[in-house]
């Protein structure tokens, strides 16, 4: 029985994938031009500086809309580089105005990414750094989903780019943007990530690109305490603390890091945060889980805690998610704990829940993603 090779395809397949540009930084993007001989040494810099305008402040996707880079290179370009977004695979509207969007990055890699209007200046963006998360918070949708991979620079910025591909933010607005801020409190543990989230973060923040103030950026964790001084040094980013309880017991139970890194450790990694002042204070992410951590005596016990710490407080409803097992405090509940933190000069803010109805909100994101192990990948392929 004769067999016949698809040669075409098994070439494609073997093709390692181009490079894509959107996430490297400056000195990476004048250097890819160099190795792959598209332009002189010489001419690298000013040709990066050229391209990163045309990929961070336009927006664009195709090297032939560069109108001022000679055809010759344009052509050079696409032949080694990639400047495609991933696919979109679903958009959902919240009834509220939240969107959110599951982007695939490759086979089986699926995040999710959510726009908040009315938040921070404009409008935020919640943008994810894994897919999965190797913590287990017991009341996190994410922490069901173990980790398939870090994410790159790339796929970081890739977020940011889809938000304002549907919001109609290119270029680059100076004013009267309806993406202001973004927040790393989607899926995964950022400061596991540090590399690619800092890599992200100088991309997003450059002046002549996409221009997010390093003020106007958070960076959420569930308290991966030696890695802190090193995300304020190499990032410059607002800090969020994902609290959750005042005592070691209770936290192990919610946030099972906490066995690593105890409360003690966390407040004096947290007090060593670089630019700590009033004017760039620590948000704590609170979340009111009924009858576990919202007493009167817990929120007195949290203002203690702070003591001495430039913090606001942001207490977040639960929100529930298929197989939870906690429900959300009740309002009034909530705006007790509330008071006695406003009362001790606590800026305390209680943080509507939004997009709900899509599952978009706090802790409620998780894709179909599972990593694949090698040997069902190599059954798959037999
Ligand atoms: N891994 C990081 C960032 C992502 S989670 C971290 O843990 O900080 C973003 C915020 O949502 C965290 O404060 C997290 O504790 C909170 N959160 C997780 N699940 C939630 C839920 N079901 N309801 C409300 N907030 C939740
Ligand atoms: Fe991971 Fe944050 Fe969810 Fe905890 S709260 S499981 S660290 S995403």
């Amino acid at each position: 029985m004769g067999v016949t090779l698809d040669l075409t395809r098994a070439a494609a397949a073997a093709a390692p994938a181009a490079l894509n540009l959107s996430g490297l930084a400056r000195p990476e993007l004048a250097a890819a031009l160099i190795e792959a001989e598209v332009v002189r040494p010489e001419k690298a810099r000013m040709r990066a500086g050229q391209l990163w305008r045309w990929i961070h402040h336009y927006g664009v996707t195709d090297f032939a809309a560069m109108t001022d880079v000679a055809k010759e290179t344009r052509a050079a370009l696409a032949e080694h580089f990639v400047l495609a977004r991933p696919e979109v695979v679903e958009r959902q509207v919240s009834r509220d105005g939240t969107r959110k969007w599951l982007i695939r990055m490759g086979p089986g890699i699926e995040v999710e990414t959510v726009y908040i209007p009315d938040v921070g200046r404009a409008g935020a963006l919640c943008v994810s750094s894994q897919v999965g998360c190797t913590l287990n918070c017991t009341f996190c949708h994410t922490g069901t989903q173990a980790l398939v991979r870090n994410l790159t620079a790339a796929e970081i910025v890739a977020q940011v780019q889809v938000a304002r591909d549907d919001l109609s933010e290119w270029p680059s607005p100076k004013e009267d943007r309806r993406l202001s801020n973004i927040v790393f409190m989607g899926m995964g543990e950022p400061l596991y990530n540090l590399d690619n989230v800092a890599g992200a973060i100088d991309i997003i923040a450059d002046n002549e690109g996409i221009a997010i103030s390093r003020r106007r950026i958070t960076v959420s964790t569930s308290g991966v305490v030696p890695e802190l001084g090193p995300l304020g040094t190499r990032t410059q980013a607002m800090l969020a603390i994902s609290l959750h309880a005042t005592n070691d017991a209770l936290r192990e139970q919610l946030v099972p890091l906490n066995k690593k890194y105890p409360l003690a450790e966390l407040m004096a990694g947290i007090r060593a945060y670089p630019g700590l002042s009033n004017a760039r204070r620590v948000t704590f992410e609170y979340v009111m889980l009924k009858g576990v951590n919202d007493s009167p005596a817990e929120a007195r016990a949290l203002v203690q805690l702070l003591k001495g710490i430039p913090a606001k407080v942001n207490l977040i409803p639960f929100n529930p998610w298929p197989g939870s097992t906690y429900a959300c405090s009740d309002w009034g509940t909530i705006e007790a704990f509330a008071a006695i933190l406003n009362r001790a000069g606590y800026a305390s803010p209680i943080r509507t829940p939004r997009g709900r109805d899509i599952l978009a909100a706090c802790g409620q994101l998780k894709s179909e993603s599972e990593k694949v192990r090698a040997s069902a990948r190599r059954a798959a392929k037999a």
